[in-house]
């Protein structure tokens, strides 16, 4: 039997790209690389994990962005990533459903997790999810994954995060 791929999830905006605080990105020119982002996306990819791209995007089911936005905003996230390095995130999973939906894809429910590790054979238990929000990590939790939590002021580590960092840098060194 084949081996079990591992995984890196990576919520999107606060991790891969600067939030919009009270907003959403809706255009290319207002995605921002996060520029820790870098070098752990390049660690990770380089020592056997795959990259997938775990984030709710409500922003499209209440008509702020459309879903070809969205699309457009990916493809020149991808673009940027295959020019610096040669290879892009190996999938993009995004929730459009509403907070109030009650969505088992949105975090903190784990569809768009569990629906990754279905689509790409992967081993959660050897996989981690990457965010900087509590919905991400308990998320994780939820789909058997471990859980890294970014935030530069926290002190003392919630229970459903693994890991507390304060930036992706300190994640780079976890991994090296
Ligand atoms: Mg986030």
């Amino acid at each position: 039997m084949k081996e079990l791929n591992k995984a890196i999830f990576f919520d999107r905006d606060g991790i891969v790209n600067y939030r919009i605080v009270g907003g959403y990105v809706e255009t290319k020119q207002q995605f921002k690389f996060i520029p820790d982002f870098f070098d752990l996306f390049y660690l990770v990819k380089k020592i056997g994990y795959l990259a997938i791209i775990i984030s709710n995007q409500q922003g499209v089911g209440k008509g702020i962005l459309t879903l070809k936005d969205l699309e457009k905003i990916h493809s020149f996230m991808q673009k940027k990533l295959i020019n610096m390095f040669g290879f892009g995130f190996d999938d993009i999973f995004y929730c459009t459903d509403l907070t109030g939906s009650g969505s088992f894809r949105r975090k903190p429910n784990p569809g768009m997790i569990l629906e990754a590790i279905e689509k790409w054979k992967i081993d959660p238990k050897s996989s981690y999810m990457i965010g900087d929000s509590l919905s991400d990590v308990i998320a994780g939790k939820k789909a058997g994954t471990n859980t890294i939590l970014i935030n530069h002021y926290l002190n003392e580590k919630p229970d459903e995060a693994d890991y507390l960092f304060k930036n992706l840098y300190q994640v780079a060194d976890f991994f090296i």
